[in-house]
């Protein structure tokens, strides 16, 4: 695989085909927002619109399998997907809530009668699936699951679903199902006592509830490529009395803890859908750094922000390498568990870093939206305000935990 930024001839073909059909098919009007606590419901409708154009195409999942409307693409082809969509300001996927975890969870876990009804829906773009498995008492304790689907006394053949989530969910979107952990057995040991679901979010006793304390804006990580995908706001959701068929139980009763961990080795991985990143955040973070006369002269009369931007550059390219290095793992069938959250840890460092540094070298134009003075339509400011998002997709110490755990240390 080739380490440059520019495209192989084989890559630069595909990409002539790429930036065809999204000129011709990226909504007119789609704004790129910096700050997903401005976005309309017009602009997320467009998104919306746009995620059902890419999935039918089968560029939403274009790693996927194709049997199940998957792309089928190889590396390469994704690269070059994802480069494209982000030339054009978005990320892949363009809406955090296509169902990133539960995809791979069923491909992992599921039976092929499951596969074929859940996966082509996800992967064509037609549903929304929010994942839900924090709790008020389950989130680095991931395990520690309060919420409960038992088998029915009357109709074994079905659950009935108990409890609450928590920090799940994105703003505005209503969902169509969601990917559900539980405990499915009172007496059962820890780890073995867990089932997971793909449950209709219909169903009679289901309430959903916006977090209206936490402010939209503060969630996404300060160097995702664009936050434009990112949650917005989360959400509580409980369950009260929920009965779900067999059918909807992905894997056997007692082996939610594995599915689960299908997915998250996936969030962890930072490669949802079969693509490499690339820290736009930082790219435009450098293209002030070299073209801003305001940014120029802090610099020049500050010389020691030298050593700080050069320790964010190189942040930034130990980060592609870790993301270049898992997407090469994953089309290889490599396993090596730790090196997701391996890049997931580094990422995260790296995101309080560039908080602090970029501060430091941007100055007070780092901490305002006023469209006269911020720069790159606030994008740093909103960085500033990306803190709360160490906990998302597990702490720094959760990480830990699953690196020591995957390289057989500790225990
Ligand atoms: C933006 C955002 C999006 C999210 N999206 C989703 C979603 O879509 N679906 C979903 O299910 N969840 C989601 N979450 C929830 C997220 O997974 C949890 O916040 C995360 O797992 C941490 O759990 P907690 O918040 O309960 O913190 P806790 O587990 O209570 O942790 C609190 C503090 O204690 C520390 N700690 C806890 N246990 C240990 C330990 N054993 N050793 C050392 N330190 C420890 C933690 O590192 C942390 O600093 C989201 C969260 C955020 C912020």
């Amino acid at each position: 695989m080739d380490f440059s930024l520019g495209y192989t001839p084989e890559q630069e073909k595909f990409a002539v085909d790429v930036k065809e059909w999204l000129n011709n098919s990226v909504p007119k009007g789609l704004l790129t927002i910096r700050d997903p606590a401005k976005m309309s419901r017009e602009q997320w409708q467009m998104r919306r619109d746009f995620v059902y154009k890419l999935g039918q195409k089968g560029w939403l999942y274009p790693g996927a399998p194709p049997e199940y409307s998957g792309g089928g693409l190889n590396a390469d082809q994704c690269y070059v997907l994802s480069v494209e969509l982000a030339e054009r300001g978005l990320g892949l996927p363009p809406l955090y809530d296509v169902g990133v975890l539960a995809g791979p969870a069923i491909l992992a876990a599921g039976t092929e009668e499951q596969k074929k009804r859940f996966l082509p829906p996800m992967f064509r773009g037609e549903v929304l699936t929010w994942q839900l498995f924090t709790e008020p008492e389950a989130g680095t304790d991931e395990a520690n699951q309060q919420t409960n689907a038992l088998r029915s006394p009357n109709e074994n053949d079905y659950f009935i679903i108990n409890g609450q989530k928590i920090f799940v969910g994105a703003f505005p979107s209503k969902p169509d199902q969601f990917f559900l952990l539980t405990r499915s057995d009172l007496q059962a040991p820890r780890h073995k006592n867990l089932a997971a679901f793909i449950v209709p979010a219909n169903l009679p006793g289901i309430e959903v509830q916006p977090l209206d304390l936490f402010p939209p804006g503060t969630f996404y990580e300060a160097c995702s490529p664009t936050v434009a995908n990112s949650e917005g706001t989360k959400h509580s959701v409980f369950f009260d009395d929920v009965k779900v068929s067999e059918k909807c139980l992905i894997g056997g009763d007692h082996d939610g803890w594995k599915v689960v961990v299908a997915a998250l080795d996936v969030e962890h991985s930072g490669n949802f859908v079969g693509v490499i990143g690339r820290n736009y955040t930082t790219e435009k973070f450098f293209a002030q750094v070299k073209n801003n006369p305001n940014i120029i002269k802090r610099i020049k009369d500050n010389p020691l922000l030298l050593d700080t931007l050069v320790d964010i550059y190189i942040d930034a390219q130990t980060e592609r390498l870790f993301s270049i290095r898992n997407s090469w793992q994953s089309f290889n069938h490599i396993e090596a568990p730790y090196t997701g959250p391996q890049m997931a840890l580094f990422s995260k460092n790296f995101g309080g870093r560039f908080i602090r540094d970029s501060l430091e070298v941007l100055g007070p134009y780092a901490l305002t939206d006023d469209t006269k003075w911020q720069m790159d339509d606030g994008t740093f400011e909103s960085v500033q305000r990306a803190g709360v998002c160490f906990a998302s997709g597990g702490t720094p110490e959760a990480l830990k935990i699953n690196m020591a755990r995957a390289l057989g240390i500790g225990r």
